[in-house]
Formats: structure tokens, sequence, C-alpha cells
């Protein structure tokens, strides 16, 4: 088996081979055939990249091929988002009376699909505290057709034991479908843990440049077979120029996450013991109430970590404001870092009861990018410091 980086790489080399050593571009909406019979079997294809772009497109299929082997997964797919991976999938494993389970603690998107989405098709939902694999088993129905993890999970960074869950669901014939955009393939590789198929904003650290919209999917070919056939229905398709920049991206995530781990380390180790921090959530702190768990699951713990402010909404604002690197942006997993305070970028979103129930109000997302760790720490400490009363930094 080649190393992660030899795989991101090479894994595409057999999809189009071409003299070109970077692949091209194929813009293109559609492909010809030589007659008919070849028409016939390209126009059916299950992830085919040679009938119509919508159907597939070499530069998907050469994306599908890294994100396959990387996830240790049979196949996997793109997409046009990261959510367009969840609502495909979901729209074509659920129907209505179904009951689908999920997180309390997660991405916003996916929160939305399970509170407002699903419910309105007459798909009935259970949100569960992650933390409590029994949790998941208590919520099973007879109905129950998809479990929606998350681990770690945005913005509060939990950690579900996907083993557990993924051993449960089995038992019950359940599929599970886990996000792993948090952790990325290089830091923990759900399929590894028993669950069917993995999802990732490839918008975040697979591209890693923050230039590109982009989703991908992996999982067993059969199941991968019957979603592509709903996405050809929901027609959420990559551009074949943004299919190509991710996989230009995914050809160093190797070497970023090494270094977006060691950062989110080193800032949540700096920040733990401030004096105006009430709490840092970050898997990769001894103190995080599972540590141990995250250890066991992950090689590595990512550069996204959970400042709570022991001043609230105001204090974690004035941070944001305060800090030279990390921009105010929502979204991670770039070279460069971002930071924001969830309970302000929700108001529009969800209703204050969904975000009272979802982060704390002084809660600050910090994505650390590739910048120098000592720089980043030296930034964060001395926006926190502004944050005290002269008299506590006497
Ligand atoms: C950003 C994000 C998503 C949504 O992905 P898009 O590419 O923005 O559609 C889903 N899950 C997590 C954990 C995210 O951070």
């Amino acid at each position: 088996m080649p190393g992660k980086s030899t795989i991101t790489v090479h894994a595409d080399r057999d999809v189009r081979p071409s003299r070109a050593v970077a692949p091209p571009i194929y813009q293109t909406a559609t492909f010809s055939a030589e007659d008919a019979e070849t028409f016939a079997r390209v126009a059916v294809a299950p992830r085919g990249q040679d009938f119509y772009t919508r159907f597939g497109n070499p530069n998907h299929a050469q994306v599908a091929a890294v994100v396959a082997e990387l996830e240790g997964t049979e196949a996997a797919m793109v997409t046009a988002s990261g959510m367009a991976a969840l609502t495909t999938t979901v729209l074509a494993l659920v129907s209505a009376g179904d009951h689908v389970i999920g997180q309390r603690s997660t991405y916003g998107g996916t929160a939305s699909v399970l509170l407002n989405l699903l419910p309105r098709l007459g798909v009935s939902t259970t949100l569960v505290d992650q933390t409590d694999p029994d949790a998941f088993e208590k919520a099973l129905t007879a109905k129950t057709r998809l479990i929606l993890v998350e681990s770690p999970s945005n913005p509060l960074l939990q950690i579900t034991d996907l083993r557990a869950v993924a051993d449960l669901a089995r038992a019950h014939g359940v599929p599970t479908l886990a996000d792993n955009t948090f952790a990325t393939p290089l830091n923990q590789r759900p399929a590894d843990f028993g669950i069917d198929l993995v999802w990732h904003s490839a918008t975040k650290y697979l591209n890693g440049h923050s230039d590109v919209c982009a989703g991908v999917l992996a999982g067993p070919a059969e199941t991968l077979n019957r979603i592509w056939d709903v996405g050809l229905l929901t027609g959420a398709t990559l551009g074949p120029i943004d299919a190509w920049l991710l996989l230009r991206g995914m050809r160093t995530l190797p070497l970023r996450v090494p270094r977006h781990n060691a950062n989110g380390q080193a800032l949540a180790e700096a920040l733990q013991d401030h004096p105006a921090v009430s709490r840092v959530h970050y898997p990769g702190l001894a103190t995080h109430p599972q540590h141990k768990l995250a250890a066991d699951r992950m090689s590595g713990f990512g550069g996204v970590l959970g400042i709570e402010f022991a001043g609230g909404f105001e204090t974690a604002d004035a941070f944001l404001g305060r800090l030279r690197h990390a921009r105010r942006s929502a979204s991670l997993g770039g070279v460069e870092s971002l930071a924001v305070h969830p309970a302000s970028m929700w108001r529009g979103m969800l209703s204050e009861e969904q975000i009272a129930a979802s982060v704390p109000p002084g809660l600050v997302r910090l994505a650390a990018g590739i910048e120098d760790t000592s720089d980043l720490v030296a930034d964060a400490v001395a926006a926190a410091d502004t944050l005290l009363a002269p008299a506590a930094t006497a």
C-alpha cells in the first residue's frame, strides 16, 4: 500500500492517462461517441466520465480516484459542494415515513437538514448527544434508515465513537454516513471503523486554498451508484475547472495537515490557561473530556479549536477583531487562518433556541492555517491579552 503522499500525487494516473504531466482540464459539457452502441453504454455507466458532464467528467473521476484511495473505500464521487454530497445522499437513502438519527453538535447546514428539510419531507429525525454511544442506540426505531455522524464536530470539537456507532448500526442494518471534513483522511479514516459512507466539504482541507466550493462522498460502489442516480436529478455538478483545482490542492494535503495539526495543538495549549479564556475545546488537549477516545481514533487532531471567552458574546467578538493573522471568515481548512464567532454568524440562519442549543455565546472557532506556529500563537495570545482589564494585566 503506497503512502498518503504517493496516493495524492499518483492515484489518478490511470484515469484518462495523458502525456501531459499535469492533468488536462476537460472543460466540456458533453462528449461524443463513435457509434450508437458506445453511446448507449456510456450513457448508463454509473459515475462515468464520457457522456455528459452532469453525469461525470474525467476531472471528477481523477478527484474520486484519489479520495477513494485516501479514505480506504471502494469508490468515491464528486459534488458541487459539501452540502450537495449530504443532501444527495439523504435524498437517495431515505423516503417519507423514515427516521434519521443525527448529532446535536454538528455543522449548521447539517443541523438545518435534520431540523428543517427532512421533517418537511416527512422524514422524522432525532438529534442525540454524540459523546454518549448509548444515545444512538436509544434513538433507533424500526424506521431508522440512516445515522449521520460528524467527528470532531463543528464547532464544539466533540468526538463520536465511530466504531461503536458503526457496530450498532451494522447490527441493525442501518447505513452510517460520517462527515470527515475536520479530521481529513490524514487524521482519521471512518471506513476503518466500519462507517459505510464518508463525506467532506472538500471546500475545506481537501482543497486547502479557499478558492473552490466542492464536496466528495466515498463508500461502496453499489451505494454510490444509487446516490449518483439521484445526483443526476439534483444536478449538483462540480465544474471541471473546480475539480481540477481540487485535485491540485489535494496533491499537498499530506504536507499541509501535519502543520495544521501542530498549529491547532500549539494554539490550544497556549490559550487554555489564559485568564480571558474559560475553556478551550480541542481534542488534542489532555483536558478534553474525550481526549483518550480521540487519541485512539485519530492520528492528529486537526487545525480547528473552539475558544470560549469568560466575557461571553461581546468578548468573543472583540477577540476576533484583534487578531492580526486570522481573518473573520466562514470557512476553514485553507492555508490561511480564519476565525468566526458562531453565535453571531448564525443569527440569520438558525432560531435563537437552535443557536443556544448548539454553541455557547462566547465561543470563537479558530481555524489555524499553515502559517508559522510561533506567529499564530503570539498573535492569539496578544489578542487575548487585550481583553483583560488593566488591573489583571499589571
Ligand atoms: C463547511 C462544512 C460543511 C459544508 O460544506 P460546503 O462545502 O460549504 O457545502 C459540512 N460539514 C462541515 C464540518 C463543514 O465545515
